[in-house]
């Protein structure tokens, strides 16, 4: 069997053609205690193969060795203190952004011209007493996961956020969950004091019901009291911070060839692939050979967040740098190698086994595994199909529902990927009896019709934490009656104006169904959603109206929010009580 290292215990499965049950029982057997989509490292892959009489070939093997060159020890003279890097993560509207927003803006490296320019998935900022952090500033949570699904620990320290006049919420628990398995420290944030009746007592209480006793009542994590909108607190909260990274005694070596981490890249017209890293060890230097995934490069050009053109960039400090003859996923670590010959080998090696891999899995989805469901008699399957607006959520979502999988039902994702549903997908989901996850997309025109016609389920969220709430429940069987959206009309806008205080007004067309005053929106550019809201008002001429059918014209906005664009898509819906059905 020719396979990379790293293949995960699911994969492993498939391609020797045996229940992922038997796979982990025997990692169980030498002590190891896996899930279904860990990843194993060549040791144990062989192991486990030769258990079922499989004999492995790594082909991988040399790409490894090329890399591990640069792995070498440090020598303890070398090695000198890093900034830490933290990561902001809560509920939605508990104020990480302004959190972030007031860090960027009080903390301006001393001296330096001109604030940060550039949104470059990361930051340094300089606090008053000298010292540094590096703030990774990525779509929260579902980049995190991703990051540590492929093996790839970004993050030194995360700073969890709560609203005290809130209260401790689903993503709370779900930041605090991935952050604790990841076994990152932690510093709580409790923010908006300045609110009347904010309460950070409370959530004090509610964590240490869940059994993280904060500081103050004589429990282990640092927290501090904020109001990100006033800026009271933050210089504590970044001590705090600063304190936790103390006991880490985080260390690198600049003197080495730089290693990192990928957080996002796009493609610029004008600019080629340009991709936003951060050094975790070694220096990067311009002209640079660097490898990610996939792709290689030389780093032909480097900015840093404000813009500034730099010659190097050492541990802890992040960079956009041009260069990638590809755009590597948020989350793949970054080599410097010895000469673009050999990135390019290795870069061709990966994507070679990237496909053989890809067939050998997918073609395990036919007869064998029907055959293997009637032998075993109980034994189902519940396949996914699943589609979202980043990489990172994407990868996120599905290994959080493939790690829902148990005994009797596993959990298979056949195909993910980012963008709008399309017709292809339903045409996939129809074939293998799948069902179609949406999170922050939806269905274009065309797979909308064809999955109804071909029945294929297609349910879209726009949260993660309710797509696994969702799929988990169904699999348990808990079917009972639930509050989901129905969706009530789509609209086209057709022209925008803005009005001083009012802000922008869409004149649009309802293209199906009807929208009522009080429906809640969602406005979808180009597949993706880019707001969820409520309506501000909604006009026939000049009447506020409660209502507009199919084939009118109406005119209305978004209570605050106003990048509203010519050719936006409206989707109206109501929250109603429906029973479930998976
Ligand atoms: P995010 O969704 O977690 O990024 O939250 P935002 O930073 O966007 O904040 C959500 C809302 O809460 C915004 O309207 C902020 O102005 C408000 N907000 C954030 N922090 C504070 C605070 O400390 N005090 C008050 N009064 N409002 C805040």
């Amino acid at each position: 069997m020719k396979l990379t290292e790293y293949v995960t215990v699911s994969d492993l499965a498939n391609m020797m053609n045996i229940p992922v049950n038997e796979v982990i029982a025997t990692c169980m057997s030498i002590d190891m205690m896996v899930s279904i989509n860990m990843r194993l490292d060549a040791e144990t892959i062989k192991l486990v193969a030769e258990e079922f009489g499989f004999e492995t070939e790594f082909v991988s093997s040399d790409v490894v060795a090329a890399i591990q060159e640069s792995t070498e020890e440090d020598s303890e003279e070398d090695l000198l203190d890093r900034a830490p890097i933290v990561t902001v993560m809560g509920h939605v509207d508990h104020g990480k952004t302004s959190l972030l927003d007031n860090i960027r803006k009080t903390n301006v490296i001393a001296g330096e011209a001109g604030g940060i320019t550039q949104h470059i998935g990361s930051y340094s900022v300089k606090l008053p007493s000298g010292r540094h952090i590096t703030f990774l500033d990525t779509p929260g949570h579902e980049a995190f996961t991703a990051m540590r699904a492929r093996g790839a620990k970004a993050t030194d320290i995360a700073i969890i956020i709560i609203a005290s006049d809130d209260k401790v919420m689903p993503q709370t628990v779900e930041a605090i969950n991935h952050a604790t398995a990841a076994g990152v420290p932690m510093v709580f944030a409790f923010n908006k004091i300045d609110v009347a009746g904010a309460d950070p007592n409370k959530i004090r209480e509610q964590l240490a019901s869940m059994n993280y006793l904060v500081e103050d009542w004589g429990g282990k994590y640092q927290c501090q009291e904020i109001s990100a909108k006033k800026g009271i607190g933050v210089n504590e909260l970044l001590e705090k911070v600063l304190l936790e990274a103390d006991i880490l005694e985080l260390k690198a070596n600049p003197k080495r060839r730089a290693s990192g981490l990928i957080i996002e890249s796009s493609l610029d017209k004008g600019r080629g692939y340009v991709s936003n890293i951060l050094v975790q060890n070694g220096t990067l230097r311009v002209g640079d050979v660097i490898l990610a995934g996939k792709y290689y490069g030389r780093v032909k050009a480097m900015t840093n967040e404000r813009n500034q053109a730099l010659k190097e960039t050492g541990p802890s400090i992040p960079a956009t740098i041009l260069g990638f003859n590809g755009p590597p996923s948020a989350g793949d670590t970054f080599n410097v190698l010895e000469t673009e010959h050999e990135a390019r080998d290795i870069a061709n090696k990966r994507t070679q086994l990237e496909r053989e891999q890809g067939l050998r899995t997918q073609k395990m989805l036919t007869l064998d595994d029907i055959g293997r469901r009637i032998a075993i008699g109980n034994f189902q399957e519940l396949n996914l199909i699943i589609k979202g607006d980043v990489d990172g959520s994407v990868e996120a979502l599905s290994d959080s529902l493939i790690r829902l999988s148990a005994e009797e039902i596993v959990v298979r994702v056949i195909h993910k990927g980012v963008g709008q549903i399309s017709e292809s997908d339903v045409v996939l989901a129809e074939a293998s009896q799948a069902i179609i996850i949406g999170f922050q997309v939806r269905p274009s025109a065309g797979a909308r019709k064809s999955a109804e016609q071909a029945g294929v389920e297609i349910r879209t969220y726009s949260i993660i934490y309710d797509a696994i709430e969702d799929v988990r429940s169904a699999m348990e069987g808990m079917l009972s009656p639930e509050i989901k959206e129905q969706v009530t009309a789509l609209l086209e806008i057709q022209q925008t104006f803005t009005i001083g205080k009012v802000g922008t007004i869409a004149g649009c067309m309802v293209k199906e169904g009807k929208i009522h005053r009080t429906d809640k929106v969602r406005i979808i550019r180009d597949g993706i959603v880019i707001h969820t809201g409520a309506l501000e008002s909604l006009k026939r001429f000049k009447d506020d109206v409660k209502e507009v059918a199919m084939g009118l014209d109406c005119g209305l906005n978004i209570k605050g929010f106003n990048d509203l664009k010519e050719g936006d898509l409206i989707e109206a819906y109501q929250e109603i009580e429906i029973k479930k059905k998976l």
